[in-house]
C-alpha cells in the first residue's frame, strides 16, 4: 500500500487503492504554465476511457480561451460547463456522476471547499486544478483550504523563462492592480524564486 501511496506525480496509483466506494479529493497545484490543465484534462480523459460519467466545470470569470471548454496552453481542451459560484457546482451534479473536474479553482469561493468535501462524501472522485499562489505569492483563494482536505496532491512546476530552472511563481509583467487579472503569456511570466519580484505591481519584464 505504501508504495502505491508514494507513487507521486501520476494517479496510477489511486485506482489500485481499495476506496470501499467512497469519493476522494485530488488537488493539482502549481504556477500558471505548470501545466495544471494538462494534466486535470489527462486524467479526465482517462476517466472516460475507463467509461466513468464525468462533469468538468471552471468559473465563469475565466472564458479566455473558451466559454464551454478548458482549454491549456499547450491547446489541449476537455468540455466544461462555466459556473458563476462553488453551490451551482453542487446543483448541477447528476446523480449518476463519478468524476466532477474543476479547473482555475482558486477563482470561486471559500464554498468550494464544502462543495467538494460533500461531492467526495457522496462517492464523488473529484479533482481540482488551480493556482496556489497569487501575483504577490500569497496563498490563492481556497486552494490552501483545499490542499489541507484532498486526499492527493499534485505539484506542477513550470519553466523560469530567465533561467531555466523548475518555476513556481507566477510573474505579473503588465501595470494593473487587483489579485484577479485574468491574462496568458501577454500578463503574466512563469519565474523561479531567485527570479520572482514578489510586490510587483509594476512591470518587470525585462527586455
Ligand atoms: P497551467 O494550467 O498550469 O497554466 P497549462 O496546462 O495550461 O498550464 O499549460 C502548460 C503548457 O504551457 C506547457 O506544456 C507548455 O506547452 C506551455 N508553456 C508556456 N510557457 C511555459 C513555461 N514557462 N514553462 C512551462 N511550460 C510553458
Amino acid at each position: 500500500m505504501m508504495d502505491k501511496l508514494t507513487a507521486e506525480g501520476n494517479d496510477e496509483h489511486l485506482a489500485q487503492i481499495n476506496h470501499h466506494n467512497s469519493g476522494w479529493i485530488e488537488v493539482i497545484a502549481g504556477s500558471m504554465f505548470s501545466g495544471k490543465s494538462e494534466e486535470l484534462i489527462r486524467r479526465l480523459r482517462r476517466a472516460r476511457i475507463a467509461r466513468l460519467k464525468v462533469q468538468v466545470f471552471k468559473p465563469e470569470i475565466d472564458v479566455r480561451f473558451s466559454k464551454d471548454h478548458i482549454v491549456s496552453h499547450s491547446e489541449m481542451r476537455h468540455e466544461s460547463a462555466a459556473v458563476r459560484s462553488a453551490a451551482d457546482i453542487l446543483a448541477r451534479v447528476l446523480p449518476e456522476t463519478e468524476v466532477v473536474g474543476i479547473d482555475e479553482g482558486q477563482f470561486f469561493d471559500t464554498d468550494l471547499v464544502a462543495v467538494v468535501n460533500e461531492l467526495a462524501g457522496r462517492g464523488v472522485r473529484v479533482i481540482v486544478a488551480g493556482l496556489d499562489q497569487d501575483y504577490t505569492g500569497q496563498p490563492f483563494g481556497p486552494m490552501p483550504q483545499l490542499l489541507a482536505v484532498a486526499e492527493y496532491i499534485t505539484k506542477t512546476h513550470a519553466i523560469c523563462v530567465r533561467c531555466g530552472q523548475p518555476a513556481n511563481y507566477s510573474q505579473r509583467i503588465v501595470e494593473v492592480e487587483g489579485q484577479v487579472v485574468v491574462g496568458a503569456s501577454d500578463s503574466y511570466e512563469a519565474r523561479c524564486r531567485s527570479h520572482f519580484v514578489p510586490h510587483a505591481d509594476a512591470p518587470t519584464k525585462y527586455e
